[in-house]
């Protein structure tokens, strides 16, 4: 009974169904039958529209259980005049299969079923996988893996550490692993002045004058010199907006909106006592009125340099000849939810076109993927 799965064939199944965040249009019909059929049991765990799927072989509880966690969700194609093949065709041209989800993350998905199918043929006693994938990861998140791992603890499922196979290479393949992530803060400030006409400004008060200020403020600050495993942390304006078109009303409100990426110096709370303080004194230098709405939507992490880390980096760097730097730089991902669970890193394959028009992956790396995670995963349960 040897049943193995082609990883790049099923990156091309899935990648033919278009799931368009929130929507799993058929990838769970593809996994399910080849997981249940190795021997693993798979339960839906959906909540609020989102769809979610958790599969485990081995026993419940077992006293070491590796894990692999990713999404099936993709995000809109754009425009597709734009596209030089059909967005869900998974066509192969030259050795590269193209489509919406190659490497954001369908080929991650692929390569990690593959590995757990082959590697939970000879699964050691009191072990086991499991797989975390949900359908809302580009989505707002909130019933994607966060509803998983509720079910899980209601369920009693464990995990001993857990992989999520989001694409971490930046050009190259096996050149990073990421052990944590800088968090994220939204922020708007509204500034609130009063309405007028130009010609008589010492009749209105103009928020304009306090947004630029404020944004100018913001623009220089620096939050601090970096930490021992992190970058500095950033602060990017991403609007002032009035709405105001007209040449002759000084408007009476102006928002002023920016995001910050920031490391484990600070919380998501600090952050936003700091931004609120600055606000205040902007507002009063002006005598304006400036409200601040912040939303943190993760904190920072870090997984300390450990076993997983030092696994998954010997075998990345056996198997693609590269050594892989362990990173905290780039986006968020689902992994900030995991870290509350257990030990999580991130490794997949190069993320150049993820989000792109003519998003792409080469087929020989999803095969050395699925190469990656099945060493690990028998090393991980040995
Ligand atoms: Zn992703």
């Amino acid at each position: 009974m040897s049943q193995t799965v082609d990883p790049v064939r099923l990156t091309a199944d899935l990648v033919r169904c278009p799931s368009v965040t929130p929507e799993e249009a058929g990838t769970f019909a593809i996994l399910v039958p080849i997981l249940e059929a190795a021997g693993f049991e798979c339960h839906r765990c959906d909540r609020g529209g989102v769809p979610n799927l958790y599969a485990r072989k081995g026993p419940k509880g077992a006293a070491r259980t590796l894990a692999f966690g990713g999404h099936v969700d993709v995000v809109p194609v754009g425009d597709e005049a734009e596209w030089s093949c059909d967005p869900f065709g998974a066509e192969i041209r030259d050795g590269v299969l193209y489509g919406r989800g190659a490497t954001d993350m369908k080929s991650g998905v692929a390569a990690f079923v593959a590995a757990a199918v082959e590697a939970g043929q000879d699964l050691p006693p009191d072990t086991a996988l499991s797989l975390l994938i949900t359908g809302d990861e580009e989505g707002p998140g909130r019933d994607g893996t966060l509803a998983i791992l509720d079910w899980m603890e209601q369920a009693g499922e464990s995990m001993t550490a857990c992989i999520v196979a989001e694409p971490s290479c930046p050009e190259i393949m096996g050149e990073m692993i990421k052990i944590g992530r800088r968090g994220s803060l939204n922020l708007v400030f509204t500034v609130k002045g009063v309405q007028g006409h130009v010609a008589y400004p010492h009749r209105a008060k103009n928020p304009v004058d306090g947004a630029a200020e404020l944004a100018h403020r913001l623009a220089t600050l620096r939050l601090d010199e970096g930490s021992e495993h992190f970058d500095p942390s950033t602060l990017a304006l991403t609007g002032i907006d009035t709405g105001n078109l007209a040449t002759n009303v000084i408007p009476g409100a102006t928002a002023v909106r920016a995001n910050i990426r920031f490391n484990d110096l600070h919380s998501g709370a600090s952050l936003t006592e700091r931004m609120r303080g600055i606000g205040d004194e902007v507002a009063q230098a002006h005598g304006l009125q400036i409200t601040l709405k912040a939303r943190i939507s993760g904190e920072s992490f870090f997984t300390p340099p450990g076993e997983l880390s030092d696994i998954v980096a010997r075998i990345v760097a056996d198997e693609t000849k590269v050594i892989p730097v362990l990173s905290t730089g780039g986006g968020t991902s689902d992994a900030r939810f995991i870290r509350a669970h257990c030990p999580v890193v991130e490794f997949g394959l190069v993320g150049l076109t993820m989000h792109q028009t003519d998003e792409r992956v080469d087929v020989q790396q999803i095969e050395t993927l699925a190469r990656v995670f099945t060493r690990i995963a028998r090393e991980f349960v040995s």
